[in-house]
């Protein structure tokens, strides 16, 4: 139980930790391209605010479930609560474009979760922001480079006007 998350019941930053350093391994190895999603619900403290926190418990097992869903049906794909209501997603072995691409997909599919937040500025419901970096593994990487760059990649998604999703590669 140390491994998953208790409120949403995913994987916890522990599981995720482990995973990722297995992964990493893997895909240096291999020379395979390893990529990692940042998430972070948009404006979700006006959520809290406005619908109470048992609402923003309920948003975030929402979103955890299907985030977790979305990520099973990749080859060894993960979803994990990283902290607070920021999620990370790890996503071995497909390219930068295949990515993008199923990035884009989370994105779309949270929004039409229509979990309802009207007092977002960005959409009648409640929406993500993704950083993702795709790394083909060298010695030019390495494993906090890679959560730095993810991380600088949402930072961006959320300064771009949030609700969208910011690829980086190397
Ligand atoms: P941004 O679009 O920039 O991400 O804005 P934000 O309001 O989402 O970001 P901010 O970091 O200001 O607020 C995050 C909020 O998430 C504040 C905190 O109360 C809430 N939160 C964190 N963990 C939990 C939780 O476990 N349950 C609930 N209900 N709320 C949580
Ligand atoms: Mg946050
Ligand atoms: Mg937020």
């Amino acid at each position: 139980m140390a491994l998953v998350d208790g409120l949403t019941n995913i994987p916890n930053r522990r599981q995720f930790d482990d995973y990722f350093q297995k992964q990493f391994k893997d895909c240096a190895k291999n020379n395979t391209p390893l990529s990692m999603l940042f998430l972070d619900i948009d404006y979700f403290k006006l959520f809290n605010d406005w619908y109470g926190h048992q609402e923003g418990d309920e948003c975030l097992k929402q979103v955890a479930q299907a985030l977790d869903k979305q990520l099973h049906a990749l080859p060894d794909g993960l979803a994990a609560r990283y902290g607070g209501e920021e999620f990370v997603c790890l996503i071995p072995k497909l390219s930068k474009g295949e990515v993008g691409q199923i990035a884009n997909e989370i994105n779309q599919l949270i929004e039409q979760l229509k979990i309802a937040h009207e007092k977002s500025p960005v959409s009648n419901y409640v929406t993500i922001s993704i950083g993702v970096f795709t790394a083909i593994l060298g010695k030019h990487i390495d494993k906090d480079n890679m959560l730095k760059q993810a991380d600088e990649a949402l930072y961006q998604a959320k300064d771009k006007g949030r609700n969208q999703v910011i690829l980086r590669e190397r």
